[in-house]
């Protein structure tokens, strides 16, 4: 049976972006392939409004994170991080391995770190690099980014690295107009496509920085070593993902044919007619309203309702998605509504969670869901 797959990532991958995963495989050196690998990464440079170089490499949203770190720090720089999280925390991790001195800036789950501890931890001490977590897919808490950026237009020393696995393609965000030195994200979540590359956008600052930094320890994720490959993709590195290289070049054909401000637009809208949706059925969203991710939903259950049961009917029903993390396992699912998921594939997950109550006998009346959503939708 052919399920649906609404976690937040791996997202549906629309029939034109797996065509290009069928495709015979080129030799990477191909003329071909070298002209699609660079157009890519041009186009991805000026959709993010990226001044210095995009990498798209091999590996997933984690190897990015460890990337962006690697090449803007060495031991003992002192490193700010916003975690509004279990992606938060794993940078915070990632950060402490390499031992820099690592300062944390935690949200209770549900809420986003304040801004004015930000501004306040800047002026006190000097970080080499802010890190922050765009959505955290453990919350469906998205962090103030516009915000953000202003507040670094202060602190003209300290990088700001963005981790936007669950959020580029989908929620704003300019790297010269956000301040972003560095953004990162990989193939499976708002792109649509299947995992296996990360992306990772450095602007000239950024570059600086890692040309600041001399020789660095970290081999495959060293930006030297990827900087002539990406500039010219004729040039052997390591081996690149062909058939990966060219979903994500049908992947950025689809979002320059839809708009980045209508894409935007249109996760904004299936967001809340989701939510409020999930809300007329009896489940309560994690993330607080104002801060509330366009990009999945992270719904805790009504009382008397188990997880496991509840999940695995979803499943039965064609529809999976994914549970809780940390202290909310058990206690709520996470529904991914980004990339190329469209209104009716929406609708029919609602249906499905519909079904599953039913079986718990906590359906208020079959429609409620599917009737709210399409209601907000008109709106
Ligand atoms: C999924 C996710 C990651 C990790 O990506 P992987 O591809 O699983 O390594 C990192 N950060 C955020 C915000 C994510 O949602």
């Amino acid at each position: 049976m052919e399920r649906l797959v609404m976690i937040p990532g791996p997202t549906p991958v629309v029939r034109s972006i797996q065509d290009q995963m069928g495709r015979p495989i080129q030799a990477f050196g191909d003329p071909e392939f070298v002209a699609d690998y660079k157009g890519v990464i041009d186009d991805l440079r000026t959709l993010f409004g990226c001044d210095g170089t995009c990498f798209v490499i091999n590996g997933s949203g984690t190897l990015a994170m460890e990337m962006a770190a690697a090449n803007v720090t060495k031991p003992n720089d002192a490193v700010l991080i916003l975690s509004n999280g279990y992606f938060g925390d794993r940078y915070a991790e990632i950060c402490k391995r390499r031992n820099l001195d690592v300062d944390v800036l935690q949200s209770i789950w549900g809420q986003s770190v304040d801004l004015n501890l930000v501004k306040d931890a800047l002026k006190n001490k000097r970080y080499t690099a802010v890190l922050a977590t765009h959505v955290d897919t453990s919350t469906g808490v998205c962090l103030p980014l516009p915000a953000l950026g202003k507040i670094m237009n202060d602190f003209p020393e300290t990088l700001l690295i963005v981790d936007g696995v669950c959020a580029t393609a989908a929620i704003p965000e300019d790297m010269r107009e956000m301040n972003i030195n560095i953004l990162l994200t990989c193939t499976q979540k708002a792109f649509g496509v299947a995992p296996g590359l990360a992306m990772v956008w450095a602007d000239q600052k950024a570059l600086q920085a890692r040309e600041n930094l001399g020789t660095i320890p970290d081999y495959y994720i060293d930006f030297k070593q990827w900087i002539p490959v990406m500039d010219n993709p004729a040039r052997y590195f390591s081996t690149p993902s062909v058939n990966l290289v060219w979903a994500v070049s049908e992947s950025v054909r689809i979002i320059q044919e839809e708009g980045l401000s209508h894409r935007y637009d249109r996760h904004v809208r299936n967001a809340r007619a989701v939510q409020k949706a999930l809300e007329a059925l009896g489940f309560k969203i994690l993330a607080e309203p104002e801060v509330r991710a366009a990009t999945l939903s992270n719904a805790i259950y009504p009382e008397g309702i188990d997880d496991a049961k509840f999940r695995a009917k979803l499943y039965e029903e064609g529809i999976v998605v994914a549970g809780g993390l940390a202290a909310y396992a058990g206690k709520m699912f996470r529904l991914g509504h980004m990339g190329n998921v469209t209104t009716h594939e929406l609708a029919a997950a609602l249906s499905a969670i519909e079904k599953a109550l039913d079986s718990f006998g906590k359906l208020p009346k079959y429609g409620t869901g599917v009737g709210t959503f399409l209601e907000a939708l008109k709106q």
